[in-house]
């Protein structure tokens, strides 16, 4: 198999209607711009038994674009699992850019963290074992991180996903950015619970509940895009 023909695991975070459907855009407009150290961090994620938690490349790809859109220097990444999201943000970052990275488990960082050193970008990267709540709170101790941060990417523990929010809306500054992944959780969110795999309902509770808090939230604009597994984008307003 050639090294950027779309796997079959790849399909599993597919919203669309068809795997070739997402399969071609993965082809035509994916794979051929993807930086050649993200290809090899995914392949070796690949082999891992969580790997359908890393980020999909088309979602990483609108993730790169909005870094840029909103010129990020300073972000931060809540779940980093082996590191696609977090190494692709480092490399559309500026030399003198900053992530504050919090994952739990410090292993999986380090499966991915040759390929960032290689990469060229580890000094960009502030990585944080911890839960995330705390290492939040303990950002929002300083007064100074306040407003601090250009954007934000949230990839970790869904059902508190909400905590996250109030903590990083303080943590943004106006017209930065907050993105969500997973909120349409495998698409479980329009199904009756009936069809809901029991291991998928605490987190669709959860989600159903994000997505109606994050609709009735007039401080962010948000826009909730069909993309990998559902990603809800929030730019600041006030
Ligand atoms: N963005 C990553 C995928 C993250 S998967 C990528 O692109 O590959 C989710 C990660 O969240 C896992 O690595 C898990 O260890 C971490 N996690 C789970 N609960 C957490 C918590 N409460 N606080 C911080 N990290 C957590
Ligand atoms: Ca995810």
């Amino acid at each position: 198999m050639a090294k950027d023909e779309a796997k079959a695991s790849d399909f599993s975070k597919g919203l669309l209607k068809s795997e070739e459907l997402y399969k071609y855009i993965l082809e035509t407009s994916v794979y051929p711009r993807e930086p050649e150290v993200l290809k090899e961090l995914r392949n070796i994620t690949h082999n891992h038994p969580q790997a359908g938690m890393a980020t999909a490349p088309d979602a990483g790809q609108l993730i790169e674009m909005l870094l840029n859109l909103v010129n990020a220097r300073k972000t931060i990444e809540v779940g980093v699992f082996t590191g696609y999201s977090l190494l692709l943000t480092a490399l559309t970052l500026p030399e003198d850019g900053k992530i504050i990275a919090i994952d739990v488990n410090r292993d999986s960082y380090e499966i991915g963290l040759p390929v960032i050193k290689k990469a060229g970008v580890e000094h960009k990267i502030d990585f944080r074992e911890s839960e995330a709540l705390p290492a939040l709170d303990e950002l929002l101790n300083d007064k100074a991180n306040e407003g601090g941060f250009d954007f934000a990417f949230v990839d970790a523990d869904k059902v508190n996903y909400w905590n996250y929010h109030e903590r990083l809306i303080r943590l943004i500054k106006v017209g930065g950015l907050i993105v969500y992944d997973n909120t349409l959780w495998g698409g479980s969110v329009a199904e009756p619970d009936s069809s809901t795999p029991e291991w998928r309902i605490e987190v669709k509770k959860a989600t159903l509940e994000l997505n109606k808090k994050l609709s009735a939230d007039q401080r962010v604009q948000i826009s909730q895009a069909a993309l990998g597994d559902g990603i809800t984008i929030c730019r600041r307003l006030y």
